[in-house]
């Protein structure tokens, strides 16, 4: 059931106070949006710690970034919000924050795609690693663009993270998803190395997967059974695919013409 305006907004305060509260932001760090209806979305103003938001402190933008109501000024990073809802049209909403752990890895360019954890294969698949953009500029949001159409979550370089959710909540369980994945990861390491799960044995989780109807990348990811760990799930296959299927189309059209 879709959530309305009132419970949206009492969502975002909800989980800005537990990001706050979790370590996963300092300062005014962090944004956080859902989106309403098809036209709109309510996100998190700037210059505020997400620990202590009131649900009229939250803003309406449309999907351009123009404010359409509220006092106080969006985010500057509301880009990547934007690019995600654009890529993704199965996601309502997205958490964005720098939980100490998941942001190490991200510091060290190292992206969370370890098939170590049962739970991470079946839920995420993989944490892909976006290049570094300049926070604020469309450098950000091209960064994330192609990964955020086969992947929920996804680490920002020298940043933080970005998750997304059916709502607002949804996607917060996949940002602790993420930050539980590098903690465990990180001691693992640090305990002489991580053991990953055998191939068929991932196999099998995946096909757990799908029995639960677990999707994982949005309509525009035609190879999510492979968004466990190959490179192979980027749009560019996609438009190898296209292009492909466009060849074959214009020579049997020709056949058929000659
Ligand atoms: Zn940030």
């Amino acid at each position: 059931m879709e959530l309305n305006e009132k419970e949206i907004r009492e969502q975002i305060c909800e989980v800005g106070r537990r990001v706050w509260l979790k370590n996963w932001v300092a300062a005014n760090d962090g944004n956080i949006s859902m989106r309403l209806g098809d036209e709109f979305i309510i996100t998190t103003p700037t210059g505020v710690s997400k620990g202590f938001m009131t649900p009229d402190m939250l803003l309406k933008v449309d999907l351009d970034g123009n404010v359409r109501g509220g006092y106080l000024k969006p985010s500057s990073e509301i880009k990547i919000h934007i690019e995600a809802y654009k890529r993704r049209d199965d996601k309502r909403a997205v958490v964005h924050a720098h939980p100490p752990v998941c942001t190490g890895y991200a510091v060290a360019n190292i992206p969370l795609d370890f098939k170590t954890l049962p739970e991470i294969i079946i839920t995420l698949g993989r944490v892909p690693l976006a290049q570094y953009g300049t926070p604020s500029t469309t450098e950000l949001s091209d960064s994330i663009s192609e990964l955020i159409v086969c992947h929920d979550a996804v680490l920002l370089a020298n940043h933080g993270a970005m998750t997304l959710g059916k709502d607002v909540m949804d996607a917060y369980y996949n940002m602790e998803r993420v930050e539980h994945f590098a903690s465990i990861s990180l001691v693992a390491q640090q305990l002489g190395g991580m053991q990953p799960i055998s191939e068929p044995d991932v196999k099998k989780l995946e096909d757990i997967r799908e029995q639960f109807g677990i999707k994982i990348g949005g309509s525009a990811c035609i190879n999510c059974g492979v968004c466990t760990g190959t490179e192979s799930c980027q749009l560019s296959t996609k438009s190898e695919y296209e292009d492909l299927i466009e060849e074959v189309t214009k020579k049997i059209m020709k056949e058929l013409n000659s």
